[in-house]
């Protein structure tokens, strides 16, 4: 019997939701490539309750117990004191959410002498250290396609909440104004621009699709290139790198994981090389921006806007500069966890934990890292490293709580 330990977002501070702003949510059986969404045998859930959080478990208890299985739930996660570490030494599997990451150091690994399965409830396992887990032959998966969809209506919601200068109007509201020019001093319409994604895959793309009707000139860059009917249908511009996408974009939107090849690329550089005046909305992982640089951009102009949802660490320290570094859009890390998109990744969960115990083979398409090396949608988009350094600070958090 295996001990399964869980590291979830802490419950709302007013408690546990009796009752949901909606009765239900719909039912989506296939993502937009075909492939299908999760299907464990059962869920012990109702789609559209808070699962995410301690006390929703991600509705696997009944589950896990009946199996004979021990399951631990934390949301206690940084620092050498915390739950998790402790907890971690006899585990067998380790479930954790990018929103909230338990972050799988070497370190840590090295104490973990029984675990063999490290799953990501949700997409981005960057909070493992896939060359540790490589190294040790430890299983890691993911719930691929599970929140690309959700990713992507954020995304399009941040370009246009930063170019139309949305939250500063939304404010003067709230203050009791009515100052229409400080709304729209800063105000533009996205019709016309160019618009480009760093990552064309299943968010990039989903991003391309839905700013199409906004009659926006469309551009990407990606390690593989789309078919040719896609680029066609879309009218989109290829470029080879980054580089060549950034300078001729109004807005660029980054939909790529964090790995060794992607860690730090909007740095001093790379936005000095964009437009004067451009957007720059990241909800892919924090660490792929320079935290520091984004905030000189920003104060100097070079940057109108940045926006996301992805922190490096996370939870972000309280005094961490992009809470209030100027003409922001920023939120915690929410856009892959919609009440919609936890059904999914706990059902994806759930399917990932059966075939294991089983003995089954997991889908391709869920492995990141198995039998040593890179495997499924990880040899795909990752390459091998360590993208965990400097996650200590997220300890930070706890000690100014
Ligand atoms: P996919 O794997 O479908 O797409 C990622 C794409 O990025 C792939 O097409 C990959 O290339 C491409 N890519 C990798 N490295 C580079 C690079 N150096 N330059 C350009 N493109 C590159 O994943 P998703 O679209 O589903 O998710 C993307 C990322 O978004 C996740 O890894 C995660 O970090 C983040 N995410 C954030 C969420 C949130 O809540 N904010 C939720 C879900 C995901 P190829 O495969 O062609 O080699």
């Amino acid at each position: 019997m295996a001990k399964v330990l869980c590291v979830l977002y802490d419950d709302p501070a007013g408690g546990y939701p009796p009752e949901y702003a909606r009765d239900a949510i719909p039912g989506i059986d296939h993502y937009p490539d075909g492939t299908t969404t999760p299907s464990p045998s059962a869920v012990d859930f109702k789609p559209g309750a808070l699962l995410g959080c301690v006390s929703g478990e991600l509705g696997l208890r009944k589950f896990l117990e009946d199996g004979g299985h021990e399951f631990v739930v934390t949301s206690d996660k940084d620092g050498p004191n915390s739950t998790f570490e402790k907890e971690l030494v006899d585990a067998d599997i380790v479930i954790s959410q990018p929103f909230w990451p338990a972050y799988l150091t070497e370190e840590r690994i090295a104490k973990a002498k029984k675990l063999k399965l490290a799953i990501t409830a949700g997409i981005g396992s960057d909070h493992v250290d896939l060359q540790a887990a490589i190294d040790k032959g430890i299983t890691v998966a993911e719930v691929t396609f599970c929140n690309s969809i959700s990713v992507a209506e954020h995304v399009v919601m941040m370009i246009l909440a930063l170019v139309r200068n949305y939250i500063p109007s939304y404010q003067w509201v709230v203050k009791g104004g009515w100052n229409i020019a400080d709304c729209v001093e800063r105000a533009y319409d996205i019709e016309g621009m160019h618009v480009g994604t760093v990552g064309a895959g299943r968010i990039g793309l989903a991003v391309l699709k839905r700013l199409k009707p906004f009659d926006v000139k469309l551009h990407y860059t990606d390690k593989h290139r789309l078919p040719a009917n896609v680029e066609k249908d879309l009218g989109l511009t290829y470029h080879p790198d980054a580089d060549s996408l950034v300078k001729v974009c109004d807005v660029v939107t980054v939909n790529a994981p964090l790995h060794p090849g992607t860690e730090h690329l909007f740095n001093d550089t790379l936005i000095g090389k964009m437009k004067r005046g451009a957007y720059l909305v990241n909800t892919a992982r924090g660490k792929i921006a320079d935290r520091d640089a984004v905030v000189r951009a920003l104060e100097s102009g070079q940057l109108a806007g940045y926006a996301g949802d992805v922190w490096f660490p996370q939870p972000a320290p309280r005094d961490h500069p992009w809470r209030t570094m100027p003409h922001h859009g920023m939120t915690p890390h929410v856009s892959g966890t919609t009440l919609s998109a936890q059904a999914r990744y706990a059902a994806g969960t759930r399917e990932i934990l059966e075939d294991f115990f089983a003995g089954k083979p997991l889908r391709e398409e869920y492995l990141i890292v198995a039998g040593g090396k890179l495997a499924g949608a990880g040899a795909h988009a990752y390459t091998a490293g360590d993208a965990t350094k400097g996650s200590e600070e997220a300890a930070e958090f706890k000690k100014a709580g």
